[in-house]
């Protein structure tokens, strides 16, 4: 064991404060945790590791999201570039703080849905708030300012949480997101694995970006698990550019696929990331070597302070059909929007 039970502290607002130190726990951090510890917070540290002037990418926004970069990530973003599509999604630009019209919050109104940390959107699927922690702090998330410490399922032992999901009578999939699920150590993910495997559900879905930002948290206490509990599992993993997907990242993902049912990639449509057919095109061929499939491709959630990032629905339906002409079906990510209320994601192409 040897892990805190949540990660290392993300940042403010409506984020969750540090893990309490246990006198108990070892002195030496794992090797994901320490990385999430000694993460890039300072935005001109970031610049400096990056080989860029102080005002390359204009004065960065102060918002109750903090900058919060794993050195890992780091390292795949080119040097001497501000217009590096990795580093795009973590810098906060000082438009974040530009009024926009049709950018809220909230913008899927799903908060104060989360009775105990569990939100059912859709038929059969049930979504746990299983944390408020993040191997990285993406710019454009659409949980920017999510209520977490008030919405958690992860609470003592699960039970309320639990409870809820049991009252979902026609519940098949229970679906682990947050922040990152992988932020709670494994001793807490065996914990509610085995909750969910005593109802009747029977899948487990997982949303993670831990396996892309910080892929030393798939560990064998993981795999361990994944391939212990008698719920079919799919996990899917959240990259927007093939610069994300490294050789490291290729080694986790190999050690997770045999111990998974499906192995899935989200991604979301940004401008100035990943808004042409080319870059689209490589990281479904990066994810298929990597032997994920993507899935989807999600028109961007409108979040405050996220306006920057927002690419027209008749370009991502023009980039789509582009894709369909170069690549495979099975390489096509289907191009979704998400609509408050609706009961299920709308597919636009
Ligand atoms: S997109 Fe995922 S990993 Fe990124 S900040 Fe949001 S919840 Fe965290």
């Amino acid at each position: 064991m040897g892990t805190n039970d949540t990660a290392l502290p993300t940042g403010t607002g409506t984020r969750p404060g540090p893990a309490q130190t246990n006198p108990t726990e070892p002195l030496t951090l794992p090797s994901w945790q320490a990385e999430l510890r000694d993460a890039v917070r300072d935005p001109l540290e970031l610049l400096r590791l990056l080989d860029l002037p102080p005002t390359a990418l204009g004065p960065p926004a102060s918002t109750a999201f903090p900058m919060l970069v794993p050195r890992g990530l780091v390292a795949r973003m080119r040097k001497g570039d501000a217009h590096d599509p990795l580093l795009r999604q973590v810098w906060p630009f000082a438009a974040e703080l530009a009024p926009a019209d049709g950018f809220s919050a909230d913008p899927v109104r799903e908060q104060g849905l989360a009775a105990h940390g569990v939100i059912q959107k859709y038929p059969g699927r049930v979504l746990l708030i299983a944390s408020g922690a993040c191997p990285l702090h993406c710019r454009y998330c659409f949980r920017r300012e999510f209520p977490y410490p008030s919405q958690l399922a992860a609470r003592a032992d699960w039970s309320a949480a639990i409870a809820e999901l049991r009252n979902v009578t026609d519940a098949t999939e229970a679906i682990l997101s947050g922040g990152d699920p992988l932020s709670l150590s494994n001793r807490r993910l065996g914990e509610v694995f085995a909750r969910i495997a005593d109802t009747a559900v029977t899948t487990l879905r997982i949303h993670t970006r831990f396996p892309i930002a910080i892929p030393e948290r798939v560990d064998a206490g993981l795999t361990r698990l994944l391939r212990g509990t008698r719920l079919q599992t799919v996990l899917v993993v959240h990259a927007n550019h093939a610069n994300e997907l490294d050789a490291s990242v290729e080694r986790a993902l190999a050690q997770l696929k045999p111990a998974l049912t499906a192995l899935l990639n989200q991604s979301v449509l940004l401008r100035g990331v990943n808004d042409d057919a080319d870059t689209l095109a490589a990281l479904s061929e990066r994810l298929f070597a990597c032997g994920a499939l993507p899935y989807y491709l999600h028109l961007l959630d409108r979040v405050t302070g996220a306006a920057h990032f927002d690419v027209d629905e008749t370009v991502g339906k023009f980039l789509i059909a582009a894709l369909r002409n170069r690549l495979p079906g099975y390489l096509v990510p289907r191009l979704v929007r998400e609509t408050p209320g609706q009961l299920s994601k709308t597919v636009v192409a």
